[in-house]
C-alpha cells in the first residue's frame, strides 16, 4: 500500500468528518459470532465472542425501513459469519426490494441448497447481490496458520458452488497474505481464482487494522500512528467510510464497521440520529487515510 502524505496541524487537534451523505448502511447481522477465530480479526470474532449478539429479522426491517426514507443506496452485512445468521436468506430478501446487497462471509457456510437460494435471489431482484468471500493464502500452508486448520480447502468448495449458480463473489484478502500486496502477488492470487472456475476473478486486498487478535498476531498500533494533528481535505474525507456510512449493531448505531469495541463511537440507537461529524482519535483511523482503507466493496 501506498502511503498518502500526511500534512499536520497542532498535535492534539484529530480531524472531524461530518456525515457527508449516507450511501450505505452495514448492519452486524451475526454479532461477533464466527464459525472461525481468524488470528487477524480485528474485533476478534468466534465461536464463543458474544461481545455482540445476532440481529433479529424485525430489528434488520426497523432499520431498513428507516434507511429507506434516509436515501440510502446501498447495504453490507457482516459479522462474525453472516450466514451463521438463520434469518439471512429472508433479510436479503427484504433488503433487496429496496436496495442492493453485499454479505461479508467467509464462505464456509455456502452449501449448494444455501448457493441455489442466493442465486434465485440475485435473479429475481433489480438491485445486485454481491457476495465477498475473505481467504488469506494462496493455499492450506499460508492460509490456514490464520483462518483455521482445513479451512482453506472449505472456502474454496464454497466459492465453487458459487461459480457453479453463476455467482462471482469479491474474494478479499488482507496483507497477512505474505505478498499479495504487491503485482506478482496480485498475479498469483488471481491464477488461483482462475484455477477455481472463476473466469473473471475480482480480488479486494486490505491492509490489516492491528487491533483485536491482530494486535497479539504482529503488532499493536504505535504511537507515531494517529491523525493527530492531520489536515483533512474534501477529497480525503470523501474517501473514509464513516463520510458515508453508519454500522447498525444489535447495541446501536456505530461511525463505522471498524470501532464497534470502542463505546465512543456508538453514536446513538438509530440511524436519524447518527448522522452527526465524529472525530478521527483512533489509531485504527490512521490505517483508513494513510493507506486508503476503505471497507466498501
Ligand atoms: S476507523 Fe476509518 S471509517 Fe472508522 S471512524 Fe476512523 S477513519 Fe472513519
Amino acid at each position: 500500500m501506498n502511503l498518502v502524505q500526511l500534512e499536520r496541524r497542532p498535535i492534539g487537534a484529530y480531524p472531524q468528518v461530518p456525515l457527508v451523505a449516507l450511501d450505505s448502511v452495514w448492519f452486524q447481522v451475526a454479532g461477533t459470532l464466527c464459525n472461525l477465530e481468524c488470528t487477524h480479526c480485528f474485533i476478534s470474532s468466534s465461536p464463543t465472542n458474544r461481545s455482540f449478539e445476532m440481529m433479529t429479522e424485525a430489528e434488520v426491517a426497523a432499520h431498513l425501513e428507516e434507511a429507506r426514507g434516509l436515501g440510502v443506496r446501498a447495504y453490507y452485512f457482516t459479522g462474525g459469519e453472516p450466514f451463521l445468521n438463520k434469518a439471512m436468506v429472508p433479510i436479503l430478501a427484504r433488503t433487496l426490494a429496496q436496495g442492493p446487497a453485499c454479505v461479508l462471509t467467509n464462505g464456509i457456510p455456502i452449501t449448494a441448497r444455501l448457493a441455489g437460494e442466493l442465486s434465485r435471489l440475485s435473479a429475481g431482484s433489480e438491485y445486485s447481490l454481491e457476495l465477498r468471500i475473505s481467504i488469506d493464502g494462496y493455499d492450506a500452508q499460508s492460509n490456514d496458520p490464520i483462518r483455521g486448520e482445513g479451512s482453506f480447502e472449505k472456502i474454496l468448495l464454497g466459492v465453487g458452488r458459487l461459480a457453479e449458480v453463476g455467482l462471482n463473489p469479491v474474494i478479499t484478502v488482507t496483507e497477512a497474505c505474505e505478498g499479495v500486496a504487491s503485482r506478482a502477488g496480485r498475479l498469483k492470487f488471481l491464477e488461483v481464482l482462475r484455477a477455481l472456475g472463476l473466469s473473471q476473478p475480482r480480488l479486494k486486498i486490505l491492509p490489516l487494522l492491528r487491533m483485536g487478535a491482530e494486535e497479539k498476531r504482529l503488532r499493536p498500533y504505535q504511537a507515531h500512528e494517529t491523525l493527530a494533528g492531520v489536515e483533512l481535505d474534501r477529497a480525503a474525507i470523501d474517501k473514509l467510510e464513516c463520510g458515508h456510512a453508519r454500522m447498525v449493531t444489535k447495541k446501536g448505531v456505530y461511525v463505522c464497521p471498524i470501532l464497534i469495541d470502542h463505546p465512543g463511537a456508538r453514536l446513538a440507537a438509530t440511524l436519524t440520529e447518527s448522522l452527526v461529524p465524529f472525530g478521527l482519535s483512533y489509531s485504527a483511523c490512521y490505517t483508513c487515510h494513510a493507506e486508503g482503507l476503505s471497507c466498501a466493496t
